[in-house]
């Protein structure tokens, strides 16, 4: 099992999933469970400052979040959410839902039982978010932490968006940035995860240096045999 945490834009989730595919592990994107149940939240007309109705949300929709690096699925009561939950709308959302205890509560014991299945069948996970490491696998035995600077950060969540909802990098930096501060009481580096800063470093020297890192923790953070590497491609968040 390999945690990885860090920011907006920081490349976890590429390179959460360059790594899943590199050895052959499943793969948790803990962000699209509460993304999912914001999305489920705005398109009812939720008033998502209200924290009385996001706690009463928490058992409210059926979430169900798939494991293959290849094709994360996200599913809400049976719908396919998986565009719909990358909008601004649910990124400049998602904070204020993801703050609340009982939301917390509820989506990481589903992330937990997840992670559970995944290891109880014999296959290894990597899963990443804000609080693995931390919270929800706490126990990993190969914990990253992935920083980079604002500017790269919001280059590349800038380049990741849709057409249709094009932002200018000072756009989408100011949105990262009140994300940043939302979302900072959730987000802890565990004391022995390794930190890894990815702003001058490209998506397949991440991937290596987490490949190796779980290569020295041995069993529990990789299987025995070591597929060869695939060439990851570029950045996206
Ligand atoms: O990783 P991503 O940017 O998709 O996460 C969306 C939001 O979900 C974060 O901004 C944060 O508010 C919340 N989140 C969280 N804990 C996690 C993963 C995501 O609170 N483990």
């Amino acid at each position: 099992m390999i945690a990885v945490d860090g920011p907006a834009g920081s490349g976890k989730s590429t390179a959460a999933r360059g790594v899943a595919r590199a050895l052959g592990l499943r793969y948790l994107d803990t962000g699209s469970t509460y993304r999912a149940l914001t999305w489920w939240l705005l398109s009812r007309g939720a008033d998502i400052s209200d924290a009385g109705v996001v706690a009463a949300s928490a058992g409210g929709p059926v979430i169900e979040v798939g494991t293959d690096p290849d094709a994360p699925a996200i599913r809400v009561d049976g719908t396919d959410v998986a565009s719909q939950i990358r909008t601004r709308e649910v990124s400049n959302a998602v904070s204020a839902v993801a703050a609340v205890p009982e939301v917390r509560r509820s989506l990481v014991a589903m992330q937990q039982r997840i992670i559970a299945d995944v290891l109880a069948a014999g296959d290894g996970i990597v899963a990443e978010g804000r609080d693995i490491g931390t919270v929800v696998a706490p126990d990993a035995p190969v914990k990253v932490f992935l920083t980079a600077s604002e500017v790269v950060r919001a280059r590349r969540r800038t380049a990741d968006l849709a057409a249709d909802e094009a932002a200018t990098v000072a756009v989408t930096r100011a949105e990262q940035a009140q994300r940043d501060r939302y979302d900072a009481p959730q987000m802890a580096r565990a004391a022995d995860a390794v930190e890894i800063d990815t702003t001058d470093l490209d998506l397949d020297e991440v991937i290596s240096e987490i490949v190796a890192l779980a290569d020295g923790a041995g069993p529990g953070g990789r299987p025995a045999q070591t597929p060869r590497l695939r060439k990851a491609g570029a950045w996206s968040t």
